[in-house]
């Protein structure tokens, strides 16, 4: 599979614009700034994703980009950005469950910062993956961030917190020097690849 050949599909601002067509979708997730377009653009060995339309942060959108028409690679809307109305956390909040409830999901990914305890939208986030029933792992980024000795109990801190399960996998990542970019690869290409 060749997955630099990715293709900006559309942005969805709600279930109407979900495309529901059978085709595996990966999912990722993650808090602002918490490296997301950096780990989307490691995994597909691109500099800069092209992006049609809206500002990031500014509109909650879902985006769709076609990887070598056989996946979705499907980018769910960043959180936790200080500025936000009470309206525009509803309205993720909806974009979610709808999100979810469509039931498109193939591998779920949710991106975290490996420095810090998850947030409580992390958690949120977290509980959404795992009632999913869908496969799912989480990618502790920013790696290089830490110190050797930090590496193990961060990890722990992190499992804990979002009470993960031993049948997800927790990835040590680092966007910026691509550390754990074959293992997501690997988790990805072993889930979407599966289906016909
Ligand atoms: P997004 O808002 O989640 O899409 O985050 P970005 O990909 O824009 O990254 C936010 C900031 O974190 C930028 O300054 C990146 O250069 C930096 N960053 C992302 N991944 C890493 C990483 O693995 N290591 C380090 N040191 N910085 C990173």
């Amino acid at each position: 599979m060749n997955l630099q050949n990715a293709v900006f599909v559309r942005s969805a601002a709600d279930r109407t614009s979900f495309p529901a067509d059978g085709i595996p979708q990966a999912a990722f997730a993650g808090r602002s700034n918490v490296g997301k377009s950096s780990v989307l653009n490691r995994v597909l060995n691109r500099k800069k994703m092209a992006y049609v339309g809206s500002t990031p942060g500014k509109t909650v959108h879902v985006n769709y980009f076609l990887i070598d028409n056989r996946f979705y690679l499907v980018d769910l809307p960043g959180y936790g950005y200080a500025q936000v109305s009470k309206q525009e956390r509803q309205r993720w909040a909806r974009l979610m469950e709808d999100y979810f409830s469509s039931d498109q999901l193939t591998l779920g990914v949710l991106i975290v910062d490996a420095r810090h305890k998850p947030t409580a939208q992390d958690q949120e986030m977290a509980a959404f993956f795992a009632a999913s029933g869908k496969p799912w792992v989480v990618v502790a980024n920013k790696l290089d961030k830490l110190k050797a000795r930090e590496v193990e109990p961060n990890l722990a801190l992190i499992r804990q917190t979002l009470s993960l399960g031993e049948d997800v996998t927790l990835i040590p990542f680092s966007a910026l020097k691509g550390t754990g970019r074959d293992q997501l690869v690997s988790a990805i290409l072993n889930t979407v690849g599966s289906e016909p």
